[in-house]
């Protein structure tokens, strides 16, 4: 009998070790996929520029390599972006008057059990070449970016039961023309999408500080990530940047604002602004790597836990 129950400790050690792995993001791949979408090759991926090009085909390769479903050819949803005024002697109102530049969105997505989908995002575009220097946007956001390819890598693996739209949005930073373009012509109806779960900067915190964003709108948002945070990975998670008006305040500072204005509900994690947010800096030899590995696994979790337990929404008004 003893025997017996060691045999049977044994395999529900082995088990739940299997399944630990099983849900873990591969370390390697993860840090090499942000080595490379950061590198000085990518030229900060500033919309409508030869380094912003190249990100759209790492993603459109890296999407192809997973096996996630297409809605249009090569994952790339285009749009239109008008910039800068470059006449300034006609009248404003003459669209030939400004520079107009095409973004891309690359989109794919593993199909559910259902047709309700979860939207995981996040922005691949930075800030170009300001001067001599190149902007790489190691945090901001090639971690979310590169965080989001090992979430997919994970459900290619692990077939979700809802379904898993993967955007990877450009021109955040010229005001989130990106996800405004996905919104405005979305791949599936609106209507389908259930949750958007919008990773910006996951890379650095000097004090293991992860914001978690949408809770204060959303209150039910927040016992799924605090019953799959483990203590144990050293982050500090804090629930309450989300309150307009509050110093702090995230709710319209990256791409889920644009779900948050069609009702739909969001969950965004983020660090606290850096010392190297928007700067120079902000290039690979400055992620942590523990931290990051541990922010992506955590984010994993969730989508997880979601997906599989998605959680009441109570029938009242939403606080917004
Ligand atoms: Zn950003």
């Amino acid at each position: 009998m003893r025997k017996t129950t060691h045999k049977w400790l044994l395999l529900a050690c082995l088990f739940i070790q299997f399944k630990s792995f099983a849900q873990a993001v591969d370390s390697i791949r993860l840090l090499t996929d942000l080595k490379e979408l950061s590198s000085d090759a990518y030229q900060g991926r500033k919309p409508g520029t030869y380094g912003g090009r190249l990100a759209q085909y790492f993603l459109s390769n890296r999407f192809a390599e997973i096996g996630l479903k297409e809605y249009t050819p090569q994952y790339k949803m285009l749009f239109t972006i008008i910039t800068e005024k470059i006449n300034a002697s006609v009248h404003d109102s003459v669209l030939s008057n400004y520079k107009q530049i095409y973004g891309a969105n690359i989109i794919g997505y593993i199909p559910g059990r259902d047709t309700t989908a979860i939207v995981i995002s996040a922005h691949f575009d930075h800030l170009g070449i300001v001067g001599n220097e190149i902007y790489n946007g190691a945090d901001d956001n090639g971690s979310g970016t590169c965080a989001m390819l090992a979430i997919a890598r994970y459900f290619a693996d692990h077939p979700p039961q809802h379904t898993l739209v993967f955007a990877a949005f450009d021109a955040e930073e010229l005001v989130m023309r990106g996800s405004l373009a996905f919104l405005a012509k979305p791949p599936l109806p609106l209507k389908n999408i259930v949750l958007n779960i919008n990773m910006d900067m996951m890379g650095t915190s000097t004090k293991n500080h992860l914001y978690v964003g949408g809770p204060s709108y959303y209150p039910w948002l927040k016992p799924p990530v605090e019953k799959v945070h483990t203590p144990g990975d050293g982050i500090r998670l804090g629930f309450a940047y989300d309150r307009e008006h509050s110093p702090d305040d995230r709710t319209y500072r990256s791409d889920h604002a644009a779900f948050h204005a069609n009702k739909i509900p969001y969950l965004y994690f983020g660090v606290p602004e850096h010392k190297n947010y928007h700067k120079p800096a902000d290039d690979f030899s400055n992620i942590s790597h523990a931290f990051y590995y541990h922010a992506v696994n955590l984010v994993l979790r969730t989508v997880i836990e979601v997906d599989i337990n998605f959680p009441e929404r109570p029938n009242v008004k939403q606080i917004d």
